[in-house]
Protein backbone atom coordinates (compact mmCIF):
# COMPACT_ATOMS: atom_id res chain seq x y z
CA UNK A 1 0.00 0.00 0.00
CA UNK A 2 1.18 3.47 -0.76
CA UNK A 3 2.20 4.40 2.25
CA UNK A 4 1.38 8.50 2.01
CA UNK A 5 -1.45 10.12 3.33
CA UNK A 6 -2.65 13.49 2.45
CA UNK A 7 -4.81 16.01 4.40
CA UNK A 8 -7.44 18.14 2.67
CA UNK A 9 -9.25 20.73 4.46
CA UNK A 10 -12.45 21.44 2.61
CA UNK A 11 -14.19 18.87 -0.09
CA UNK A 12 -16.09 21.02 -2.72
CA UNK A 13 -15.29 21.20 -5.83
CA UNK A 14 -11.40 21.57 -5.65
CA UNK A 15 -11.20 19.69 -2.68
CA UNK A 16 -13.36 16.75 -4.07
CA UNK A 17 -10.84 17.16 -7.31
CA UNK A 18 -7.82 17.10 -5.61
CA UNK A 19 -8.75 13.79 -3.21
CA UNK A 20 -9.88 11.96 -6.82
CA UNK A 21 -6.45 13.26 -8.63
CA UNK A 22 -4.33 10.94 -5.57
CA UNK A 23 -7.01 8.42 -5.42
CA UNK A 24 -5.96 8.20 -9.10
CA UNK A 25 -2.19 7.98 -8.29
CA UNK A 26 -2.65 5.21 -5.46
CA UNK A 27 -2.58 8.12 -2.73
CA UNK A 28 -5.23 7.84 0.04
CA UNK A 29 -6.62 11.06 1.96
CA UNK A 30 -8.32 12.75 4.71
CA UNK A 31 -10.96 15.23 3.57
CA UNK A 32 -12.22 17.57 6.58
CA UNK A 33 -15.33 19.52 5.61
CA UNK A 34 -17.07 21.80 8.37
CA UNK A 35 -20.29 21.58 6.77
CA UNK A 36 -22.64 17.84 6.80
CA UNK A 37 -21.95 17.29 3.34
CA UNK A 38 -19.18 18.96 1.20
CA UNK A 39 -20.91 20.95 -2.08
CA UNK A 40 -19.73 24.49 -0.80
CA UNK A 41 -20.38 27.22 -3.69
CA UNK A 42 -22.74 24.35 -5.29
CA UNK A 43 -25.01 24.40 -2.39
CA UNK A 44 -24.86 27.63 -0.88
CA UNK A 45 -23.55 29.68 -4.00
CA UNK A 46 -25.25 28.42 -6.49
CA UNK A 47 -28.80 29.83 -6.99
CA UNK A 48 -31.51 27.11 -6.28
CA UNK A 49 -32.80 27.61 -9.71
CA UNK A 50 -29.74 25.92 -11.20
CA UNK A 51 -31.94 22.66 -9.69
CA UNK A 52 -30.15 20.15 -11.94
CA UNK A 53 -26.73 21.29 -12.38
CA UNK A 54 -26.73 21.69 -8.67
CA UNK A 55 -27.64 17.72 -8.47
CA UNK A 56 -25.18 16.92 -11.57
CA UNK A 57 -22.08 18.71 -9.64
CA UNK A 58 -22.83 17.17 -6.18
CA UNK A 59 -23.27 13.96 -7.57
CA UNK A 60 -19.90 14.18 -9.18
CA UNK A 61 -18.47 15.19 -5.58
CA UNK A 62 -19.75 12.36 -4.03
CA UNK A 63 -18.70 9.69 -6.54
CA UNK A 64 -15.08 11.65 -5.64
CA UNK A 65 -15.87 11.26 -1.96
CA UNK A 66 -17.02 7.64 -2.29
CA UNK A 67 -13.67 6.53 -3.22
CA UNK A 68 -12.24 3.85 -1.39
CA UNK A 69 -9.03 5.88 -1.05
CA UNK A 70 -10.95 9.16 0.62
CA UNK A 71 -11.83 9.24 4.27
CA UNK A 72 -14.50 11.95 4.56
CA UNK A 73 -14.46 13.63 7.92
CA UNK A 74 -18.11 16.01 8.21
CA UNK A 75 -18.95 19.00 10.50
CA UNK A 76 -14.75 18.93 11.33
CA UNK A 77 -13.32 22.75 10.79
CA UNK A 78 -10.37 23.84 10.44
CA UNK A 79 -9.28 26.84 13.02
CA UNK A 80 -12.13 25.38 15.41
CA UNK A 81 -12.55 21.25 15.83
CA UNK A 82 -8.96 21.71 14.42
CA UNK A 83 -5.80 23.43 14.85
CA UNK A 84 -3.81 24.42 12.24
CA UNK A 85 -0.25 23.77 13.56
CA UNK A 86 -1.05 20.62 15.33
CA UNK A 87 -2.11 18.92 12.16
CA UNK A 88 0.79 20.02 10.46
CA UNK A 89 3.47 19.22 12.97
CA UNK A 90 1.88 16.61 14.75
CA UNK A 91 -0.30 14.56 13.18
CA UNK A 92 2.40 13.22 10.09
CA UNK A 93 0.45 13.48 6.94
CA UNK A 94 2.78 13.90 4.04
CA UNK A 95 1.13 16.56 2.86
CA UNK A 96 -1.94 19.09 3.95
CA UNK A 97 -3.99 20.88 1.47
CA UNK A 98 -5.78 24.22 2.21
CA UNK A 99 -9.40 23.93 -0.80
CA UNK A 100 -11.20 25.63 2.22
CA UNK A 101 -12.73 28.62 -0.63
CA UNK A 102 -13.42 32.26 -0.60
CA UNK A 103 -16.65 32.41 2.02
CA UNK A 104 -15.78 36.32 3.42
CA UNK A 105 -17.29 39.11 1.61
CA UNK A 106 -15.37 41.68 0.66
CA UNK A 107 -15.98 44.49 2.64
CA UNK A 108 -18.53 47.31 1.02
CA UNK A 109 -15.47 50.10 2.81
CA UNK A 110 -17.78 52.53 3.58
CA UNK A 111 -16.72 53.89 7.32
CA UNK A 112 -19.17 51.86 9.77
CA UNK A 113 -21.73 50.39 7.32
CA UNK A 114 -21.06 47.20 8.60
CA UNK A 115 -23.04 47.79 12.37
CA UNK A 116 -26.08 47.67 9.76
CA UNK A 117 -25.75 44.24 8.72
CA UNK A 118 -29.22 42.72 9.61
CA UNK A 119 -30.43 46.41 9.77
CA UNK A 120 -30.97 47.22 5.88
CA UNK A 121 -27.55 45.37 4.76
CA UNK A 122 -26.88 42.32 3.65
CA UNK A 123 -23.93 40.67 2.15
CA UNK A 124 -23.72 38.23 -1.06
CA UNK A 125 -22.90 34.94 0.97
CA UNK A 126 -25.16 35.08 3.92
CA UNK A 127 -27.73 36.17 1.43
CA UNK A 128 -26.97 33.21 -1.31
CA UNK A 129 -27.20 30.72 1.92
CA UNK A 130 -30.11 32.22 2.82
CA UNK A 131 -31.84 32.05 -0.56
CA UNK A 132 -31.11 28.39 -0.92
CA UNK A 133 -32.59 27.28 2.62
CA UNK A 134 -34.85 29.29 3.67
CA UNK A 135 -37.95 26.52 2.34
CA UNK A 136 -36.51 23.91 4.01
CA UNK A 137 -39.00 22.78 6.96
CA UNK A 138 -35.86 22.44 9.53
CA UNK A 139 -34.12 25.61 8.68
CA UNK A 140 -32.95 27.26 11.56
CA UNK A 141 -30.92 30.08 10.61
CA UNK A 142 -31.06 33.43 9.94
CA UNK A 143 -34.08 35.04 8.60
CA UNK A 144 -33.92 37.58 5.76
CA UNK A 145 -36.08 40.13 5.33
CA UNK A 146 -36.27 41.73 1.23
CA UNK A 147 -38.01 44.66 0.19
CA UNK A 148 -38.51 46.36 -2.66
CA UNK A 149 -36.63 48.85 -4.07
CA UNK A 150 -32.66 47.57 -2.91
CA UNK A 151 -29.85 48.87 -4.51
CA UNK A 152 -27.50 46.14 -5.34
CA UNK A 153 -24.08 46.65 -5.11
CA UNK A 154 -21.68 44.74 -7.95
CA UNK A 155 -21.40 43.74 -11.49
CA UNK A 156 -20.91 40.36 -11.65
CA UNK A 157 -23.00 37.51 -12.52
CA UNK A 158 -23.23 36.70 -8.73
CA UNK A 159 -24.95 40.11 -8.88
CA UNK A 160 -27.48 39.59 -11.28
CA UNK A 161 -28.14 36.35 -9.53
CA UNK A 162 -28.98 38.92 -6.72
CA UNK A 163 -31.28 40.88 -8.44
CA UNK A 164 -32.92 38.01 -9.68
CA UNK A 165 -33.54 36.45 -6.53
CA UNK A 166 -35.09 40.07 -5.21
CA UNK A 167 -37.48 40.75 -8.20
CA UNK A 168 -38.52 36.83 -7.88
CA UNK A 169 -39.00 37.21 -3.93
CA UNK A 170 -40.83 40.69 -4.45
CA UNK A 171 -42.87 39.87 -7.32
CA UNK A 172 -43.88 36.49 -5.86
CA UNK A 173 -44.79 38.51 -2.42
CA UNK A 174 -46.77 41.41 -4.62
CA UNK A 175 -48.52 38.21 -6.23
CA UNK A 176 -49.67 36.56 -3.80
CA UNK A 177 -51.18 39.90 -1.78
CA UNK A 178 -53.31 39.65 -4.82
CA UNK A 179 -54.01 36.34 -4.51
CA UNK A 180 -52.28 34.85 -7.37
CA UNK A 181 -49.50 32.21 -6.47
CA UNK A 182 -46.61 31.32 -8.22
CA UNK A 183 -43.19 29.84 -7.54
CA UNK A 184 -39.81 30.18 -8.27
CA UNK A 185 -39.23 27.72 -10.97
CA UNK A 186 -42.18 30.00 -13.00
CA UNK A 187 -40.90 32.96 -12.33
CA UNK A 188 -37.24 32.34 -13.36
CA UNK A 189 -38.69 31.97 -16.94
CA UNK A 190 -39.08 35.77 -16.76
CA UNK A 191 -40.67 37.37 -14.38
CA UNK A 192 -42.36 39.77 -17.50
CA UNK A 193 -43.85 36.87 -18.75
CA UNK A 194 -45.19 36.02 -15.71
CA UNK A 195 -46.64 39.73 -14.89
CA UNK A 196 -48.19 39.79 -18.99
CA UNK A 197 -49.64 36.36 -18.20
CA UNK A 198 -51.55 37.99 -15.54
CA UNK A 199 -52.26 41.42 -17.36
CA UNK A 200 -50.21 42.99 -14.44
CA UNK A 201 -47.14 44.97 -14.40
CA UNK A 202 -44.72 45.75 -11.87
CA UNK A 203 -46.22 49.77 -11.80
CA UNK A 204 -49.44 48.08 -11.05
CA UNK A 205 -48.34 45.99 -7.85
CA UNK A 206 -46.80 48.80 -6.55
CA UNK A 207 -43.67 48.09 -7.25
CA UNK A 208 -40.31 49.41 -8.92
CA UNK A 209 -37.96 46.97 -8.69
CA UNK A 210 -33.88 47.11 -7.48
CA UNK A 211 -31.30 48.65 -8.89
CA UNK A 212 -27.79 47.29 -9.90
CA UNK A 213 -24.69 49.49 -9.34
CA UNK A 214 -22.08 49.52 -11.02
CA UNK A 215 -18.47 51.14 -10.96
CA UNK A 216 -17.82 51.19 -14.74
CA UNK A 217 -19.90 50.67 -17.67
CA UNK A 218 -22.39 48.51 -18.56
CA UNK A 219 -20.00 46.91 -21.44
CA UNK A 220 -16.98 46.55 -18.87
CA UNK A 221 -19.41 44.13 -16.39
CA UNK A 222 -17.12 41.17 -15.97
CA UNK A 223 -19.76 39.34 -17.58
CA UNK A 224 -18.13 37.23 -20.32
CA UNK A 225 -14.76 38.49 -21.08
CA UNK A 226 -14.77 36.75 -24.60
CA UNK A 227 -11.10 37.69 -26.13
CA UNK A 228 -10.13 41.80 -26.09
CA UNK A 229 -6.94 41.85 -27.40
CA UNK A 230 -7.78 43.46 -30.95
CA UNK A 231 -10.23 46.43 -31.08
CA UNK A 232 -12.25 43.99 -32.94
CA UNK A 233 -12.97 41.37 -30.36
CA UNK A 234 -13.03 43.90 -27.59
CA UNK A 235 -15.93 45.83 -29.36
CA UNK A 236 -17.53 41.96 -29.73
CA UNK A 237 -17.10 41.28 -26.05
CA UNK A 238 -18.53 44.80 -25.07
CA UNK A 239 -21.10 44.21 -27.49
CA UNK A 240 -22.16 40.77 -25.72
CA UNK A 241 -21.63 42.24 -22.16
CA UNK A 242 -24.68 44.46 -22.78
CA UNK A 243 -26.62 41.77 -24.77
CA UNK A 244 -26.74 39.59 -21.98
CA UNK A 245 -27.27 42.37 -19.34
CA UNK A 246 -30.46 43.85 -21.54
CA UNK A 247 -31.38 40.23 -21.60
CA UNK A 248 -31.51 39.64 -18.21
CA UNK A 249 -33.22 43.20 -17.04
CA UNK A 250 -35.96 42.52 -20.11
CA UNK A 251 -36.31 39.17 -18.06
CA UNK A 252 -36.28 40.18 -14.40
CA UNK A 253 -37.50 43.90 -14.70
CA UNK A 254 -34.62 45.69 -12.49
CA UNK A 255 -32.69 49.18 -13.30
CA UNK A 256 -29.14 49.30 -13.17
CA UNK A 257 -27.28 52.57 -12.71
CA UNK A 258 -23.29 52.11 -14.07
CA UNK A 259 -21.02 54.56 -13.53
CA UNK A 260 -21.41 54.94 -9.84
CA UNK A 261 -19.80 54.12 -6.49
CA UNK A 262 -20.91 54.19 -2.95
CA UNK A 263 -19.38 56.47 -0.92
CA UNK A 264 -21.28 57.02 2.05
CA UNK A 265 -24.73 55.59 3.92
CA UNK A 266 -28.06 57.42 4.81
CA UNK A 267 -29.15 55.81 8.43
CA UNK A 268 -32.76 56.53 9.48
CA UNK A 269 -33.73 55.08 12.71
CA UNK A 270 -30.74 52.76 13.55
CA UNK A 271 -31.61 51.41 10.20
CA UNK A 272 -29.04 51.83 6.39
CA UNK A 273 -31.92 53.41 4.74
CA UNK A 274 -29.82 54.13 1.55
CA UNK A 275 -26.49 55.29 0.09
CA UNK A 276 -24.55 58.32 -0.95
CA UNK A 277 -23.75 57.64 -4.53
CA UNK A 278 -20.84 59.01 -6.49
CA UNK A 279 -20.40 59.46 -10.54
CA UNK A 280 -17.28 58.21 -12.05
CA UNK A 281 -15.97 58.10 -15.32
CA UNK A 282 -14.39 55.22 -17.01
CA UNK A 283 -11.47 56.09 -19.77
CA UNK A 284 -8.40 53.92 -21.08
CA UNK A 285 -9.95 51.19 -18.37
CA UNK A 286 -9.42 53.79 -15.53
CA UNK A 287 -11.79 54.48 -13.26
CA UNK A 288 -12.43 58.03 -12.10
CA UNK A 289 -14.49 59.74 -9.47
CA UNK A 290 -16.38 62.75 -10.13
CA UNK A 291 -15.93 65.19 -7.56
CA UNK A 292 -19.14 67.42 -6.58
CA UNK A 293 -21.42 64.21 -7.88
CA UNK A 294 -22.47 62.55 -4.62
CA UNK A 295 -26.36 62.39 -4.46
CA UNK A 296 -28.45 60.52 -2.13
CA UNK A 297 -30.08 57.12 -3.05
CA UNK A 298 -32.89 56.16 -0.64
CA UNK A 299 -33.07 52.19 -0.22
CA UNK A 300 -35.29 50.14 2.20
CA UNK A 301 -32.42 47.59 1.34
CA UNK A 302 -28.38 47.48 0.14
CA UNK A 303 -27.04 44.06 -0.96
CA UNK A 304 -23.42 44.55 -1.44
CA UNK A 305 -22.26 41.83 -3.91
CA UNK A 306 -18.85 42.91 -4.50
CA UNK A 307 -16.86 39.76 -4.49
CA UNK A 308 -15.89 36.75 -2.08
CA UNK A 309 -12.59 36.65 -0.89
CA UNK A 310 -10.57 34.12 1.77
CA UNK A 311 -11.81 33.36 5.55
CA UNK A 312 -8.86 34.09 7.73
CA UNK A 313 -7.88 30.45 9.37
CA UNK A 314 -5.90 30.55 12.56
CA UNK A 315 -1.82 30.13 11.77
CA UNK A 316 -2.19 30.21 8.38
CA UNK A 317 0.07 32.92 6.92
CA UNK A 318 -2.45 35.50 4.62
CA UNK A 319 -1.52 38.48 2.27
CA UNK A 320 -4.19 40.98 2.06
CA UNK A 321 -7.30 39.03 1.66
CA UNK A 322 -5.79 35.51 0.39
CA UNK A 323 -3.72 32.65 1.73
CA UNK A 324 0.23 33.35 1.81
CA UNK A 325 1.83 31.67 -1.10
CA UNK A 326 5.20 30.88 -2.04
CA UNK A 327 5.76 33.18 -5.44
CA UNK A 328 6.95 31.11 -8.34
CA UNK A 329 5.84 28.15 -6.99
CA UNK A 330 2.73 26.15 -7.52
CA UNK A 331 0.77 27.27 -4.26
CA UNK A 332 2.84 26.21 -1.61
CA UNK A 333 1.72 28.11 1.38
CA UNK A 334 4.76 31.06 2.58
CA UNK A 335 6.78 29.02 5.32
CA UNK A 336 5.59 25.65 5.33
CA UNK A 337 7.59 22.97 2.98
CA UNK A 338 4.19 20.36 2.34
CA UNK A 339 0.98 23.04 3.09
CA UNK A 340 -0.55 23.85 -0.33
CA UNK A 341 -3.62 25.86 -1.46
CA UNK A 342 -5.64 24.80 -3.80
CA UNK A 343 -8.54 26.36 -5.88
CA UNK A 344 -10.83 29.42 -4.61
CA UNK A 345 -8.33 29.31 -1.62
CA UNK A 346 -5.58 30.73 -3.24
CA UNK A 347 -6.71 33.76 -4.97
CA UNK A 348 -9.45 34.06 -2.74
CA UNK A 349 -11.82 34.21 -5.48
CA UNK A 350 -13.80 32.54 -7.63
CA UNK A 351 -14.77 34.28 -10.62
CA UNK A 352 -14.35 34.45 -14.57
CA UNK A 353 -10.98 36.86 -14.43
CA UNK A 354 -9.55 34.15 -11.99
CA UNK A 355 -10.18 31.49 -14.86
CA UNK A 356 -8.63 33.36 -17.56
CA UNK A 357 -6.17 34.84 -15.05
CA UNK A 358 -4.72 30.74 -14.81
CA UNK A 359 -4.61 30.59 -18.88
CA UNK A 360 -8.37 29.58 -19.69
CA UNK A 361 -10.83 32.02 -21.70
CA UNK A 362 -14.31 32.18 -22.03
CA UNK A 363 -14.83 32.43 -25.66
CA UNK A 364 -17.18 34.67 -26.57
CA UNK A 365 -19.65 31.67 -28.16
CA UNK A 366 -20.00 30.80 -24.51
CA UNK A 367 -20.97 34.16 -23.65
CA UNK A 368 -23.51 34.41 -26.39
CA UNK A 369 -24.97 30.66 -25.02
CA UNK A 370 -25.23 32.42 -21.64
CA UNK A 371 -28.13 33.98 -22.86
CA UNK A 372 -29.95 30.41 -23.89
CA UNK A 373 -27.85 28.19 -21.33
CA UNK A 374 -26.75 30.04 -18.28
CA UNK A 375 -26.11 26.25 -16.95
CA UNK A 376 -23.48 25.66 -19.53
CA UNK A 377 -21.08 28.54 -18.64
CA UNK A 378 -21.56 28.38 -14.77
CA UNK A 379 -20.83 24.37 -15.24
CA UNK A 380 -17.56 25.26 -17.67
CA UNK A 381 -16.62 26.64 -14.43
CA UNK A 382 -16.76 24.31 -12.72
CA UNK A 383 -14.76 22.08 -14.81
CA UNK A 384 -12.15 24.43 -15.34
CA UNK A 385 -12.01 25.06 -11.98
CA UNK A 386 -11.58 21.04 -11.30
CA UNK A 387 -8.63 21.29 -14.77
CA UNK A 388 -6.56 23.79 -12.29
CA UNK A 389 -6.70 22.05 -9.54
CA UNK A 390 -6.00 18.69 -11.51
CA UNK A 391 -2.87 20.09 -13.02
CA UNK A 392 -2.10 21.26 -9.73
CA UNK A 393 -2.09 18.35 -7.95
CA UNK A 394 -0.80 16.63 -10.87
CA UNK A 395 2.41 18.75 -10.21
CA UNK A 396 2.12 18.16 -6.33
CA UNK A 397 2.21 14.24 -6.58
CA UNK A 398 5.30 14.13 -8.13
CA UNK A 399 6.57 16.23 -5.17
CA UNK A 400 4.20 13.83 -2.62
CA UNK A 401 5.88 11.05 -3.30
CA UNK A 402 9.48 12.67 -2.26
CA UNK A 403 8.10 13.51 0.95
CA UNK A 404 8.21 11.94 3.79
CA UNK A 405 4.95 9.58 4.75
CA UNK A 406 3.22 8.93 8.05
CA UNK A 407 5.22 5.97 9.91
CA UNK A 408 3.04 3.08 10.33
CA UNK A 409 2.36 4.31 13.94
CA UNK A 410 1.36 7.22 12.58
CA UNK A 411 -0.88 5.72 10.74
CA UNK A 412 -2.55 4.51 13.30
CA UNK A 413 -2.83 7.51 15.25
CA UNK A 414 -4.21 9.24 12.00
CA UNK A 415 -6.88 7.25 11.84
CA UNK A 416 -7.88 6.67 15.56
CA UNK A 417 -8.20 10.40 15.63
CA UNK A 418 -10.47 11.12 12.38
CA UNK A 419 -12.45 7.50 13.63
CA UNK A 420 -13.30 9.85 16.92
CA UNK A 421 -14.01 13.08 15.47
CA UNK A 422 -16.24 11.01 12.48
CA UNK A 423 -18.08 8.84 15.62
CA UNK A 424 -18.53 12.16 17.66
CA UNK A 425 -21.36 13.24 14.97
CA UNK A 426 -22.36 10.04 14.18
CA UNK A 427 -20.65 9.14 10.77
CA UNK A 428 -20.49 5.54 10.36
CA UNK A 429 -17.61 6.11 7.22
CA UNK A 430 -20.93 4.95 4.84
CA UNK A 431 -20.47 7.95 2.47
CA UNK A 432 -23.13 7.72 0.23
CA UNK A 433 -25.77 6.83 3.26
CA UNK A 434 -24.42 9.97 5.11
CA UNK A 435 -25.25 12.60 1.93
CA UNK A 436 -28.47 11.01 1.14
CA UNK A 437 -29.84 11.21 4.46
CA UNK A 438 -28.00 14.69 4.98
CA UNK A 439 -29.12 16.42 1.71
CA UNK A 440 -31.55 19.14 2.05
CA UNK A 441 -35.23 19.04 1.05
CA UNK A 442 -35.65 20.72 -2.85
CA UNK A 443 -38.03 23.37 -3.42
CA UNK A 444 -38.73 21.65 -6.29
CA UNK A 445 -40.09 18.43 -4.16
CA UNK A 446 -41.67 21.05 -1.75
CA UNK A 447 -43.61 21.95 -5.07
CA UNK A 448 -43.92 18.75 -7.10
CA UNK A 449 -42.12 19.84 -9.91
CA UNK A 450 -39.31 19.22 -12.31
CA UNK A 451 -36.68 21.37 -11.26
CA UNK A 452 -35.14 23.09 -14.24
CA UNK A 453 -31.54 24.19 -15.45
C1 LIG B 1 -23.25 30.93 -10.03
C2 LIG B 1 -21.78 30.71 -9.96
C3 LIG B 1 -20.98 31.01 -11.04
C4 LIG B 1 -19.61 30.84 -10.98
N1 LIG B 1 -18.82 31.13 -12.05
C5 LIG B 1 -17.48 30.96 -11.97
C6 LIG B 1 -16.64 31.20 -13.06
O1 LIG B 1 -17.10 31.60 -14.11
N2 LIG B 1 -15.29 30.98 -12.93
C7 LIG B 1 -14.76 30.53 -11.78
O2 LIG B 1 -13.55 30.35 -11.66
N3 LIG B 1 -15.54 30.30 -10.73
C8 LIG B 1 -16.88 30.48 -10.80
N4 LIG B 1 -17.66 30.24 -9.74
C9 LIG B 1 -16.99 29.95 -8.51
C10 LIG B 1 -17.09 28.54 -8.17
O3 LIG B 1 -17.79 28.58 -6.98
C11 LIG B 1 -15.74 27.97 -8.01
O4 LIG B 1 -15.11 27.83 -9.24
C12 LIG B 1 -15.76 26.63 -7.28
O5 LIG B 1 -17.01 26.27 -6.76
C13 LIG B 1 -14.82 26.81 -6.15
O6 LIG B 1 -14.65 25.60 -5.53
P1 LIG B 1 -13.73 25.47 -4.28
O7 LIG B 1 -13.79 24.04 -3.90
O8 LIG B 1 -12.40 26.08 -4.53
O9 LIG B 1 -14.43 26.39 -3.17
P2 LIG B 1 -15.81 26.20 -2.39
O10 LIG B 1 -16.89 25.73 -3.26
O11 LIG B 1 -15.99 27.50 -1.70
O12 LIG B 1 -15.49 25.06 -1.35
C14 LIG B 1 -14.74 25.22 -0.20
C15 LIG B 1 -15.11 24.14 0.77
O13 LIG B 1 -14.30 24.27 1.93
C16 LIG B 1 -15.10 24.19 3.10
N5 LIG B 1 -14.41 24.94 4.15
C17 LIG B 1 -14.25 26.29 4.20
N6 LIG B 1 -13.58 26.63 5.32
C18 LIG B 1 -13.30 25.48 5.97
C19 LIG B 1 -12.61 25.18 7.19
N7 LIG B 1 -12.09 26.14 7.97
N8 LIG B 1 -12.48 23.88 7.58
C20 LIG B 1 -13.01 22.89 6.80
N9 LIG B 1 -13.68 23.13 5.65
C21 LIG B 1 -13.83 24.40 5.24
C22 LIG B 1 -16.42 24.79 2.67
O14 LIG B 1 -17.49 24.39 3.52
C23 LIG B 1 -16.56 24.25 1.25
O15 LIG B 1 -17.17 22.99 1.22
C24 LIG B 1 -19.03 30.37 -9.78
C25 LIG B 1 -19.85 30.05 -8.71
C26 LIG B 1 -21.20 30.23 -8.77
C27 LIG B 1 -22.01 29.86 -7.58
Amino acid sequence: MNPHVVAIFGGAVSGAEASHQLSQRGIRSVVFEQNALPYGKIEDGLPKWHAKLRDKEEANIDSKMADPHVTFVPLAKLGQNLDFHDVVKNWGFSSVFLATGAWRDRPLGIEGIDEYVGKGLYYQNPFMHWYNHFHEPSYTGQQLQLADGALVIGGGLASIDICKALMMETVQAALAQRGISTNMFELERGVGKVLESHGLTLAELGLRGCTLVYRRRVKDMPLFPGETDTPEKLAKAEAVREKVLLNAQAKFLFQVLPCHVPVGKIVENGRLAGLVLRETVVEGGKVTEVAGSDREYGAPLVVSSIGSVSEPLPGVPMRGYSLEVEGGECCRLKGFDNVFAVGNAVTGRGNIKESVEHGKSVSTSIAVGYLENPDGVVSRAFREKEDTVSANVAALAERISHMKPPTAEQQALIYERVRALQEAVGYTGDYQAWADAKRPVRLEQLLGVEGHG
